[in-house]
């Protein structure tokens, strides 16, 4: 390509929200670093969820999102991080080349190492394949939340919501609190999939019904939604015949799964995790190809953005590592997870190295005890009196020992 302006860099960071922001602070430390956000502002996700509830582990206060957002906004301006913002990546190459669209042009950027921090997407209608017409007035929770806390637009004047994840609840609230009825929420599980917290400030605060076990059978409308056919299911997840009932409503919220955003992974050859549908990594948060790491929601998806931004951190702490060529070679040792657990980072520990586990487990329980054993050594072990899926659960291992050739992970009964 002629005219394409060529750029090099110690590290590049993909993705300039909280997870991104972290990564680039602590790289930046010790070497010249790029953070790529594709929006004109950084902060994510984060700039449109102004609710409070961020960083009570981190700053021990309750911020907002943009809030939190801009705390690490302020660290970067006074850092020695080079920002391009309104930049989209579309091509990352094995070799850490990375081809980026800006308004004035496209640039070729090589890069020492290279950190994927492209957080996550929603599922929408077309992955639900909900039957009916095809009328306006559906919104994902995030387009809804973006139309309501950005663009000061009211999308509706009676709701039903889809999920009853964090997202969906909020949501709920939002709506409520914009003068939108809710007229409830509908979940397909016999449990509320977001955490405790949300369920009782943001449903059952404002008299919102969360029903279990129920779900869409149809959206009916011609130009606009009109009502939906609402049906109760088995533990199959089939309708029970007999059970639908209709809803009178002008607006329908989905709020049914994050997806971490990996397109740019799979084309460059990285190996992916079924269980959390992110990259496959190993402590250092180094995914399959060397050089290349993975953080935030787009390596699997988090509860509390506090999380998201550690885990930053540690990924620009290795990149700097690897790009400065200071690392040592060390054993990799793979780790399964066993019974009642539907997801664990990272899934390679390093012999000699720390290890902490994140994972959620499959199913709410009680009285549960989480073990990490490598071989006959118990590395580490909690007993949960509450286990919920909405809540990811961290685990220190301590330092893996070096003999170590497997590590399983297990959610057992007490
Ligand atoms: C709709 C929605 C609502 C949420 N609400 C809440 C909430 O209320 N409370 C809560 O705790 N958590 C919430 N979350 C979870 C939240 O995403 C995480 O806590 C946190 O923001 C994840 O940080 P991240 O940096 O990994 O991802 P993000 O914040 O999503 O940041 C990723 C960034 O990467 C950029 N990017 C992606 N691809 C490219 C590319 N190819 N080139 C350049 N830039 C790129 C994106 O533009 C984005 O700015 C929500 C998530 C979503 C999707």
């Amino acid at each position: 390509m002629t005219g394409l302006k060529k750029l090099e860099y110690s590290v590049v960071i993909i993705g300039g929200g909280p997870a991104g922001m972290a990564a680039a602070l602590a790289a930046g430390e010790n070497c010249n670093v790029l953070m790529i956000e594709r929006n004109t502002k950084l902060g994510g996700i984060l700039n449109q969820c102004i609710h409070d509830g961020f960083g009570l582990l981190r700053f021990q206060e309750l911020l907002t999102g943009p809030e939190y957002a801009g705390r690490f906004q302020d660290f970067i301006k006074k850092s020695k991080v080079s920002v391009l913002l309104g930049a989209m990546v579309i091509k990352l190459t094995a070799k850490r080349e990375i081809i980026c669209v800006t308004r004035e042009g496209v640039i070729a950027i090589r890069a020492g190492a290279v950190i994927l921090a492209t957080g996550c997407r929603e599922r929408t209608r077309g992955a639900l394949a909900i039957p009916g017409t095809r009328p306006a007035g559906i919104y994902t929770a995030g387009v809804a939340q973006h139309l309501m806390n950005i663009q000061n637009i009211k999308i509706g004047t009676t709701a039903v919501i889809l999920g009853s994840g964090d997202i969906g609840m909020i949501m709920a609230r939002r709506l409520t609190l914009e003068g939108i009825k809710v007229l409830c929420v509908l979940e397909k599980q016999p449990y509320c999939s977001g955490l405790p917290r949300n369920r009782c400030q943001c449903l059952e605060d404002f008299g919102i019904p969360l029903h279990l076990n129920q779900t869409l059978r149809e959206i009916r409308g011609a130009k606009h939604v009109e009502q939906i056919v609402v049906a109760t299911v088995d533990r199959n997840g089939s309708f029970i015949p007999g059970t639908d009932y209709t809803l009178d409503c002008d607006t329908l919220v989905l709020s049914v799964g994050l997806i971490p955003e990996n397109e740019l992974a799979k084309d460059c050859g990285i190996e992916m995790e079924p269980g959390t549908l992110g990259c496959r990594v190993s402590s250092r948060l180094e995914t399959s190809v060397p050089g290349i790491f993975a953080c935030g929601n787009s390596l699997h998806v988090h509860d509390l953005v506090d999380y998201v931004s550690e885990e930053g951190a540690l990924a620009g702490k290795q990149a700097a590592a690897f790009a400065s060529g200071r690392r040592p070679l060390v054993k990799p040792v793979r780790i399964q997870a066993l019974g009642g657990i539907r997801g664990i980072t990272p899934q390679y520990a390093l012999c000699g190295e720390k290890l902490t586990l994140s994972l959620r487990p499959e199913a709410p329980g009680t009285n549960k005890r989480l073990r990490v054993i490598a071989g006959e050594t118990v590395l580490a072990q909690k007993f949960y009196q509450r286990t919920n899926p909405a809540e990811m659960i961290r685990i220190d291992a301590g330092v893996v020992p070096d003999g170590a050739i497997e590590i399983e992970v297990e959610l057992i009964d007490e």
